[in-house]
């Protein structure tokens, strides 16, 4: 399902007096709803979705790993952590991919949270004419971080177990590191909970020397550079009409 306060968020977007040269368009395949219903079995692969786009975020197909779109490669990371370059065939039940469009970048304060990132992106929104309840935002930060808590997950296999269920397993592996450097990439999503998307700030991400990546839950920021894409959205849900 199409949720109403999410259409009417990629409407408003799609209406939105953003300047031209900052357009571009950003594509989530799947739903939050069917993810979290334990719908694993991919949907679209790395190749269809991420060829040239300029950031994204997915799960693998049987949530086996994270898998994070950035500076034009796309990195699996399973759950021992190690990320290897994904290979296009590689199936997905979710992702988002963002298009085109020009960032605009802002420097991130030292010991900045994820809600010091939210509140930034939502700042340059803002000074965009634009309110992060009316559009899906494309992020990336670039830098080096005092801490981060990232997570990948063990693959399961079908009958698939929903994530957050009671008593589920949901196999999640953490990786912690202080000090790291690296790439956060994602979106930041309107804070709707409306099982369309996952709502707030979402990241993953990969570090400089491409030894650790995944699931971001916890950053501190060193220092770093915070880039934000201001973009219509497209929501696409296999079997069912494109919305909008
Ligand atoms: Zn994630």
């Amino acid at each position: 399902m199409i949720n109403m306060s999410l259409a009417t968020a990629i409407h408003q977007s799609k209406q939105g007096a953003h300047p031209r040269d900052h357009s571009g368009h950003i594509r989530q395949i799947e739903t939050m709803h069917d993810l979290f219903a334990g719908r694993y079995n991919s949907v679209t692969t790395v190749g269809e979705t991420f060829d040239g786009a300029v950031v994204g975020l997915g799960v693998a197909e049987a949530v086996d790993g994270e898998i994070v779109h950035v500076d034009g490669t796309t990195w699996h990371i399973p759950a021992d952590g190690i990320p290897r370059v994904a290979p296009p065939e590689l199936g997905m039940p979710f992702a988002v991919a963002a298009f085109g469009g020009e960032a605009v970048t802002r420097e991130v304060p030292e010991g900045a949270g994820f809600a010091d990132i939210t509140a930034l992106v939502d700042s340059v929104l803002a000074a965009e004419t634009q309110h992060h309840d009316y559009l899906v935002a494309a992020v990336k930060v670039v830098g080096d971080f005092s801490h981060v808590l990232l997570r990948s997950e063990h693959g399961q296999t079908p009958p698939y177990q929903p994530l957050g269920s009671p008593g589920s397993v949901t196999g999640e592996v953490r990786f912690e590191f202080a000090p790291w450097q690296g790439t956060l990439a994602g979106f930041r999503f309107p804070d709707v909970a409306d099982d369309v998307v996952i709502p707030g700030l979402h990241l993953h991400g990969i570090s400089r020397d491409h030894s650790s990546g995944g699931h971001c839950h916890e950053v501190t920021v060193t220092s770093g550079r915070l880039y934000v894409w201001v973009d219509d959205v497209e929501v696409e849900v296999p079997g069912l009409p494109v919305a909008a």
